[in-house]
């Protein structure tokens, strides 16, 4: 004789204890909370996720749809639960919210739904409220070091410190943000919401123009019982440029770069790498700069001397040729002119945007 398992609750045939339908209709399988609240800065549209502001995405009512998830519980028996969410707008403040849920209970195809309230509310987030109050931790000072820089360097500094001020904020920095921008004698200075971003700025204009920079800081008063420091980070820029040619230690070179404050050149002679001290880049004399560069044919050449074509007087001109360039009869090769003469430049370098 085979004993037969049912069902304690329903008297149906079920081999384990409660059957399926039991257990279904026991079970809640949607938990649903009564309402959600998302606050949202109304100045950035940054959103307030799990205590921290963040730079919001998505707008309200993604942001809402993301609390609901969050906030809902799924019964953990529901096999493919298949949850769908529909928000509406009922006022400036107020959204309802629509939860469906789908899935198998058991081998009993299943669904629920719930509504629910989504409240937003506006605050405004940290960082609006300091760059509101003119907060700032950091002047980052852009100077030449000769009297005023190109406004060219100027402009493209300040585009420099937009994008990395976007990049640090993207990572994280909440006071990543530049308060003002104020031209004055010699260069801008760039007031800044943090530090480290102001740090991160005067790196990035060193990287590209070289040059030297310097800290400082001075205490600004006490906030919260901890003293404030504001720090000052003055940026000089070179006086030379990449691709200038400059007449240096007594010989022709062309400024490749910069690596930390020394100028990396490479000579006009021999071709060979040579750099330059800040004073040495202070005394160098500029004779022209790579963009103005002529150029010109080969015609004939030999171990120490090339003929090549000016294009200006269509003469064939000899010049004493350089020991790295390569150049045949016709190759193309570019020059400079300095006081008459002709002086042929290294070849570009690879990759190196022209
Ligand atoms: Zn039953
Ligand atoms: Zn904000």
């Amino acid at each position: 004789m085979t004993l037969k398992s049912v069902c304690p609750r329903c008297g149906e045939p079920s081999p384990l204890g409660l059957c399926d339908r039991c257990r279904r209709e026991m079970a809640t399988l949607l938990d649903c909370p009564d309402s959600v609240e998302v606050t949202v800065c109304p100045v950035c549209s940054s959103a307030l996720i799990r205590g921290r502001w963040q730079k919001a995405e998505a707008d309200v009512q993604e942001l809402i749809s993301d609390a609901v998830a969050e906030k809902i519980g799924v019964h953990q028996d529901l096999r493919s639960p298949d949850v769908t969410l529909s928000v509406e707008k009922k006022n400036a403040t107020q959204y309802l919210v629509s939860v469906h849920l789908a899935g198998l209970f058991g081998e009993i195809p299943t669904e629920e739904d719930c509504t629910l309230v989504a409240k937003v509310r506006r605050a405004t987030c940290e960082r609006c409220s300091r760059m509101a109050g003119n907060y700032y931790e950091a002047t980052v000072q852009v100077r030449g070091s000769a009297g005023s820089p190109a406004s060219g360097e100027l402009e493209e500094s300040r585009k420099i410190a937009e994008a990395v001020t976007e990049s640090c904020f993207l990572k994280g920095d909440r006071l990543s943000f530049i308060q003002e921008t104020k031209n004055v004698k010699g260069g801008i200075d760039l007031v800044v919401g943090s530090t480290s971003q102001g740090r991160s700025i005067a790196r990035a204009i060193q990287e590209r123009f070289g040059g030297a920079t310097q800290e400082s800081y001075k205490l600004a008063g006490m906030r919260d019982g901890k003293n404030v420091y504001r720090t000052s980070i003055l940026v000089r820029l070179p006086r030379l440029k990449s691709g200038d040619l400059i007449r240096a230690r007594g010989t022709f070179l062309e400024v490749r770069g910069f690596e930390g404050k020394r100028t990396a050149c490479i000579s006009l002679r021999e071709g060979e790498t040579v750099y330059l001290s800040l004073e040495d880049a202070d005394d160098a004399v500029v004779i022209g700069n790579r963009s103005s560069a002529e150029r010109s044919l080969v015609v004939s050449g030999d171990r120490d001397v090339l003929e090549v074509l000016d294009p200006e007087s269509y003469r064939t001109v000899s010049v004493s040729r350089p020991g790295f360039l390569e150049a045949k009869p016709g190759n193309e090769v570019e020059f400079l002119r300095f006081r008459g003469d002709i002086i042929l430049l290294p070849p570009r370098r690879e990759g190196r945007p022209s």
